[in-house]
C-alpha cells in the first residue's frame, strides 16, 4: 500500500524551522502550502491535508478510561490526531470534529526527553506506551518516521514496551530498525466483511496477517485487537474465518496480548456516522447506555460475543493473554471465567505478560 494522497499541507507558523517538519516536507513528493481554511466540512475532516504543528499539551498521558469499568493502564504517546484511513466506527471523527486535518506534532522528538524522565521515574513500574489511539500507528510512518524516532530509546528500557497499533502493512519503518526488543506490532482484526465494508483505506485482512507473519520472521513480539466486535449477519462464521486465517498465518507462542471489546460510542457520534457513512450497518443493532454515558450492545449479546471468540481462540492456543477493553467484572467473570476484579489487576496481569514475553 503506497502512502495516503497528501493533497495540501499546512505549517503552522512556529513549526516551520523544525527539523521534523523539514524532514516531512521532503518527503512529500507532490503537495501544494495551504492555510488552515474554516471552511473544512465535518464530512471530510480534512483528511488529505497535513498540519504540522507544535503540540503544547502532555504527550504522555493514561488512557481516558472510566472507573465503571476496567482499564489497563496504558499509557498514550500522543504525536498525532486523525487519520488518513475512514473506519465507519471511529471515535475519532466526534473526538476531533473541530480539529480537522492529520495533526502532526513535530515537536515531538524536543519532548522525547520528558517521556523517557516519567518512564524512568520508578524502574520496577511497567509502562505500556501505544501511539495507536488518536491515530493509525504506522499510516503516516512512511513520513513521519516515528518508528526511526522511538524504537531505539524505548529498546533500551527493561521498564516499558512500546506497541505500534495498524491497520495498514506498512512495515517498512520497523523492519528497518536494528531494534526490537520492548517493541510490540499490533493489528486491529475483525470478521472479513466488517474489515471489507467498514474499513475504508485499511489493508485487506489478509495483508495486514501477512505484515504480521513477516514482522514475526523479523523477531517482533505481536499483539491483536478484536475492537470492535460487532454482531453482524453471519458474524460466527466471519470470526471463525479471521482466527483460521491467524492460524495459517501466525505463530501463537510470539503473540503478547489479544484484547476483545466491543462496539461502544458516545450518543454524538451516531448522527456523524449516519451522515460520513450512509451505507454502514453498524447502527442496526440494539443499543443500551452504559454506565460510562456511551451506547453499547445489551450485557448478553457482549458476553456471547466475548466467549465465541474466547472458546475459538483458546482452541488454536491456550496463552493468548486474552483481554476485555473497557468492561465490568461481571462481564469479565461471566465470558472469561475469570476476572482481574479491577483496573489494577488487570494492569498486573498484563505487565506479568511483558515480564514473561520479553525475558
Ligand atoms: S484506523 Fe483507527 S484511527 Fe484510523 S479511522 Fe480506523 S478506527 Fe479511526
Amino acid at each position: 500500500m503506497a502512502y495516503y494522497h497528501i493533497k495540501n499541507t499546512i505549517v503552522e507558523e512556529g513549526s516551520k524551522k523544525s527539523p521534523m517538519s523539514r524532514k516531512i516536507m521532503g518527503r512529500i513528493p507532490h503537495t501544494s502550502l495551504a492555510k488552515p481554511s474554516s471552511s473544512i466540512s465535518p464530512d471530510s475532516m480534512g483528511k488529505d491535508t497535513l498540519h504540522l504543528l507544535s503540540y503544547k499539551g502532555e504527550f504522555l498521558k493514561p488512557c481516558p478510561g472510566t472507573k465503571e469499568y476496567i482499564c489497563c493502564g496504558y499509557q498514550i504517546l500522543n504525536v498525532a490526531t486523525n487519520c488518513p484511513l475512514d473506519c465507519s466506527y471511529c471515535i475519532l471523527q466526534s473526538y476531533f470534529l473541530h480539529q480537522p486535518y492529520l495533526r502532526i506534532h513535530v515537536n515531538l522528538e524536543e519532548n522525547l526527553g520528558a517521556i523517557l524522565t516519567f518512564i524512568d521515574r520508578d524502574p520496577e513500574q511497567i509502562v505500556r506506551v501505544g501511539t495507536g489511539e488518536f491515530a493509525d500507528s504506522l499510516a503516516l510512518d512512511p513520513l513521519t518516521h516515528w518508528t526511526d524516532i522511538l524504537m531505539r530509546p524505548f529498546s533500551k528500557r527493561k521498564n516499558a514496551v512500546l506497541e505500534f497499533k495498524t491497520k495498514t502493512n506498512q512495515i517498512d519503518g520497523l523492519i528497518s530498525s536494528p531494534y526490537r526488543d520492548r517493541i510490540i506490532v499490533s493489528w486491529s482484526l475483525n470478521s472479513p466483511l466488517i474489515s471489507a465494508t467498514e474499513e475504508k483505506g485499511a489493508a485487506t485482512l489478509k495483508q495486514r496477517l501477512e505484515a504480521a507473519r513477516r514482522c514475526q520472521a523479523e523477531g517482533f513480539v505481536v499483539s491483536f485487537h478484536f475492537d470492535p466486535l460487532i454482531p453482524h449477519k453471519g458474524w460466527r462464521e466471519g470470526y471463525l474465518k479471521t482466527i483460521d486465517l491467524m492460524d495459517r498465518y501466525l505463530n501463537p507462542k510470539g503473540i503478547i496480548w489479544i484484547s476483545m471489546g466491543s462496539l461502544r460510542f458516545m450518543p454524538d457520534l451516531k448522527p456523524i456516522i449516519r451522515k460520513r457513512h450512509p451505507g454502514t450497518s453498524i447502527l442496526d443493532g440494539e443499543f443500551i447506555t452504559g454506565l460510562d454515558g456511551k451506547a453499547r450492545y445489551f450485557k448478553p449479546i457482549r458476553i456471547e460475543l466475548y466467549q465465541f471468540m474466547r472458546r475459538n481462540l483458546e482452541k488454536w492456543y491456550s496463552d493468548l493473554g486474552l483481554y476485555l477493553c473497557m468492561e465490568s467484572d461481571e462481564i469479565w467473570g461471566k465470558s472469561m471465567g475469570w476476572s482481574p476484579q479491577d483496573s489494577k489487576g488487570l494492569k498486573g496481569f498484563l505487565d506479568d505478560r511483558v515480564v514473561r514475553i520479553f525475558k
